[in-house]
């Protein structure tokens, strides 16, 4: 049986083209019409939670409180907020200019960029679909979205449910693999924002290029977690196996691999242990609160690095099994990780915990910078220098102090990569911001024409030196030092 019904290409260059027919005749335009629209997809989310729930648990055995939580919650509450503050994110600004300028009236219009493409992946599609979406419809733009077919039980649910609550003429869904997108993105679109692997980051980055579409990339990468010698070991070690536990480690900001100090390696291994005996008491496999891998080539893609780690494994405790049948994968500790291991690659997106054992800070530091920019840099300390050192001389999209997974709770901070993590901006005022064009205006009135006067030709001696003034302001003292 087909679960999801892929959109026959044909069809998508008509979508868009409806799309753009909407957006042009100023549908999307009024603000109490865009704010309709986002309570909309509040009550999508509030009112068909036990479906987006069923069809989550049918592709990913995703936990129910995790979807309520970091899926439909969120949506409904950011949706919902949106709405709410939609009238001061598109208020014009009239930006502080010297005196003379005042008159011109100089302004910025929060101007809807117009029709965009969303590409969303698997692992939390839900939020990663609608999310972008409300901060489109906030900016008054439309919308194409195109789910992932690695999760066809969500993305077919949203493909039927959309067109009930929001405006078809105005936000459609395309569904397909790599066929289908490939269509969508030999169109033009006025944005596309992306959300997914680096890999197929590349195509989405060349194929905008061609007609010079802004872009946004989410993307992922090896997120680390320095643990500083100091720190109570055993609470970082739940801190962090609870943020890895979270879909079975299938998410953008799950904790990659963790930097401990030599000596603390195995009072760590043993605060896993303990958190672990909390949270599974009967070990994860069988848990209800414990999600699946999401397909056999990812379950395959996990087994295989556990099959060549050279690290060791911990198997007091975690037992590491394995359910091929429900593609399950419990948490498995792997500590003495060394520099060249296959765990150390790519992005584990998987329950997987690698330990690697340090000797020093700077060594720490190092590890880290030898690496691409990570989405988040996750850092265990109280020591207000060591914090100092990891904002002075690493980079990544986020700095989460003291904990795991809860940056994804702050609605007011922009979320984002940096380098290899992806660009652009996202969550509430900067997903609106991602879609707006910072349209800027003057209006001269006629009365300032005696102002004027200078700038009209033939210039003499009084208009040259008014006109190239300027040059001549004078530059405060400064050192290279910069003291
Ligand atoms: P995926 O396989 O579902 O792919 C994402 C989208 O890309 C899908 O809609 C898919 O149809 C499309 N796609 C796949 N191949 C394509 C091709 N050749 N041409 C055009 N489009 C194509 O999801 P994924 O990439 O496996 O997602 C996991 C990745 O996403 C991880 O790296 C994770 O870190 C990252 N991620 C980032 C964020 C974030 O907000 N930064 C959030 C979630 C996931």
């Amino acid at each position: 049986m087909t679960i999801l019904k892929y959109t026959p290409i044909r069809e998508i260059p008509k979508i868009r083209e409806t799309l753009r027919a909407t957006f042009k005749a100023g549908v999307t335009r009024p603000l109490e019409w865009r704010k309709h629209q986002l309570y909309q997809l509040a009550r999508l989310a509030q009112n068909e939670a036990d479906a987006i729930c069923d069809a989550l648990n049918k592709d990913l055995s995703k936990p129910k409180l995790e979807v309520l939580m970091a899926e439909v919650g969120a949506v409904v509450e950011r949706a919902t907020k949106s709405a709410e503050q939609l009238d001061a994110w598109a208020a014009p600004e009239h930006p502080d200019v010297p005196d003379w300028q005042k008159g011109w009236k100089p302004t910025l219009h929060k101007a809807p960029r117009g029709t965009a493409l969303i590409i969303s992946p698997w692992n939390y599609p839900f939020i990663l679909n609608s999310q972008p979406l409300m901060g489109a419809i906030a900016a008054g733009c439309c919308a194409v979205l195109k789910p992932s077919e690695v999760s066809p039980h969500l993305s077919q649910l949203v493909t039927d449910l959309l067109p009930k609550y929001l405006d078809p003429s105005a936000y459609r869904v395309v569904n397909g693999a790599v066929s289908e997108t490939t269509k969508l993105l030999e169109l033009q679109w006025d944005h596309i924002f992306y959300t997914g692997n680096s890999r197929v980051a590349r195509i989405i980055a060349a194929a905008a290029a061609k007609h010079l579409t802004p872009l946004t990339l989410e993307l992922g990468g090896k997120s680390p977690v320095l643990v500083d010698s100091a720190y109570d070991m055993r609470l970082a070690a739940k801190r962090i196996l609870w943020g890895k536990c979270n879909n079975a480690g299938q998410i953008c900001v799950a904790p990659d691999y963790i930097l401990v100090p030599r000596s603390k390696q195995d009072e760590f291994v043993e605060g896993l242990k303990e958190a672990y005996k909390t949270f599974f008491p009967d070990g994860a496999i069988g848990a209800s609160h414990y999600g699946s891998i999401v397909n056999e080539s990812h379950f395959n893609r996990l087994s295989s690095l556990l099959d060549r780690t050279k690290g060791e494994r911990i198997t007091d405790v975690f037992e590491g099994r394995k359910d091929t049948a429900r593609k399950r994968i419990e948490p498995t500790v792997v500590k003495n990780v060394q520099d060249d291991d296959p765990l150390l690659e790519e992005e584990l997106f998987g329950p997987i915990l690698p330990i690697v054992p340090v000797d020093s800070l700077d060594e720490a530091l190092a590890f880290i910078n030898a690496r691409p920019h990570p989405l988040v840099l996750y850092a265990f300390t109280e020591d207000p220098n060591v914090k100092q050192r990891l904002i002075d001389e690493t980079q990544s999209g986020g700095l989460v102090f003291n904990d795991t997974f809860q940056q994804l709770a702050v609605n007011e901070l922009p979320f984002a990569g940096v380098g290899q993590s992806g660009y652009g901006y996202q969550v509430m005022k900067y997903t609106f911001d991602t879609y707006t064009q910072l349209r800027s205006s003057i209006d001269i009135p006629k009365e300032a024409e005696p102002f004027l006067q200078l700038r009209y030709p033939p210039h003499g001696p009084e208009a040259v030196k008014a006109l190239s003034s300027a040059v001549h302001l004078s530059i405060p003292e400064s050192a290279p030092s910069g003291r």
